[in-house]
């Protein structure tokens, strides 16, 4: 039976989707993707091979304005959520190793950001990115060797010492991006181990500070441009000021979560939910990439005296890419745009768009290579070197299992182990 459609007479939510970039976002996009064009992607071999931080690639994007907090602050700062992810595409899409050095500093700086005072972040934020002549670096320490996906059970500690007014940290930190070598170290450790996840706060580590030591700089697979080591703590001892958000706040949270008062699971959720978009956004410039080089050569490389193009096997898993990519930025470009209107992600719409674009980036760099053939395999092709990038993305900022993990949580309200 046919129902009758009901008008919508109701004038109280102005109609304002869109997919359109504004021109701000597309000044984002076309200024980052120059830079990514003209100077990240001539050197992303090199430094892949080199297996270094690629610091006059740096100092570059400092002295152009793209290394740095004023940088992240405006795209933070647009309306829609969209810069960020956008800014994040275009970079990836010239080389994710040396996107993630010139990014990686954005981990401790939103750190300090979200768990610090106004003071700590004038304070701490520009040194995580030294200036243009001399740029630094900025780490963000949680992961240990025992304590990955569940970050609940850290085991380094943090002890204050009220005579001197000063925390003692003791621990080792694992797979730290720019560990060892960053300016400022923020690390996460535990006050009160017995209260888990509720007993830890993070600690600005100043530079030059005794007691903190790279353990061995680890060779990676992929994202070779970007340093990433072991961080041992040895009685590191850190003036009162370096807790971030200050004693009072901690000493209220923990007495609260003495008391068996909930904790705030929710805005601890929101943080990665806000963040994911981001990451995922970095994938999807690596699988953009891969596509589009996959695309051209598909439509050179001649075989049985025809492009390869012109078979559907080939065409249609170009098509697939394609597709794939697309899917995961709107669900990127949604997740992004939730964020920043303060919508509530119940059905955590951050961890989806970071699933599924970490998941197409493998996918579809794996697919780059195969339609590359034998080329393909070869480090005189990108595409092999994005293969090795992709591949970070299904692991770290929460493995795949720990993204299915929480959306199947968040959509079931059940706690899945
Ligand atoms: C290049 C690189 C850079 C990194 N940068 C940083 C950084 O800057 N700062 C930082 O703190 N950390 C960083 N990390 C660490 C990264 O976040 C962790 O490696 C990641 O969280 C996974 O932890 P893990 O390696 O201990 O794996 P594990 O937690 O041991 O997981 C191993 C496997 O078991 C699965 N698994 C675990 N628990 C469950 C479960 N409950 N249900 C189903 N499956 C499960 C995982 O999905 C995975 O497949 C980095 C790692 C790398 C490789």
């Amino acid at each position: 039976m046919l129902t009758k459609l009901r008008v919508m007479t109701t004038t109280a939510e102005p109609a304002v989707f869109s997919l359109e970039l504004s021109d701000d976002q597309r000044a984002v996009r076309d200024w980052v993707h120059g830079f990514a064009e003209r100077v990240v992607r001539p050197a992303a071999a090199e430094w892949d091979e080199r297996e270094e931080t690629p610091w006059p690639v740096i100092q570059e994007a400092a002295r152009i304005g793209l290394y740095g907090f004023e940088a992240l602050a405006q795209f933070w700062t647009d309306p829609t959520g969209l810069s960020l992810a956008l800014a994040s595409e275009e970079l990836f899409w010239g080389d994710a190793g040396i996107g993630m050095s010139i990014m990686g500093s954005s981990l401790p700086v939103a750190a300090i950001y979200s768990a610090g005072t106004p003071e700590q972040l004038g304070e701490w934020v520009p040194q995580c990115y030294g200036t243009a002549d001399e740029p630094a670096v900025g780490a963000f320490c949680v992961s240990e060797p025992n304590a990955g996906s569940d970050v609940s059970s850290l085991r380094t500690r943090a002890r204050y010492d009220p005579a001197k007014d000063e925390w003692v940290l003791t621990g080792q930190k694992a797979w730290a991006t720019n560990g060892g070598i960053a300016a400022v170290h923020v690390v996460v450790a535990s006050v009160e181990p017995e209260l888990g996840a509720r007993g830890q706060a993070a600690f600005v580590i100043p530079p030059g500070t005794r007691g903190l030591e790279m353990g061995s700089k680890l060779k990676k697979h992929g994202l070779r441009a970007s340093h990433t080591a072991d961080v041992f703590l040895d009685d590191c001892r850190v003036p009162g000021t370096c807790l971030l958000g200050g004693k009072d706040k901690l000493d209220e949270r923990i007495a609260r979560a003495r008391e068996g008062a909930r904790g705030n699971g929710q805005a601890a959720m929101r943080t990665f939910e806000l963040s994911r978009p981001t990451v995922g956004a970095q994938a999807l410039g690596i699988a953009r990439a891969a596509y589009e080089y996959a695309l051209d050569y598909a439509g050179q490389r001649e075989q049985f005296g025809r492009p390869i193009i012109e078979n559907q096997a080939i065409a249609f898993a170009l098509a697939d890419m394609k597709l794939e990519i697309d899917a995961a930025r709107l669900l990127i470009w949604r997740a992004s745009w939730m964020g920043r209107q303060g919508k509530p992600f119940d059905a955590a719409e951050g961890s989806m768009s970071k699933l599924k674009a970490g998941e197409v980036a493998v996918w579809v760099t794996e697919r780059a290579m195969q339609i590359l053939g034998g080329n393909g395999y070869t480090r005189e092709y990108p595409v092999e070197r994005m293969h090795r990038d992709a591949k970070i993305y299904t692991i770290f900022e929460g493995t795949s299992e720990i993204q299915r993990l929480v959306i199947a949580r968040a959509i079931s309200g059940m706690q899945i182990r």
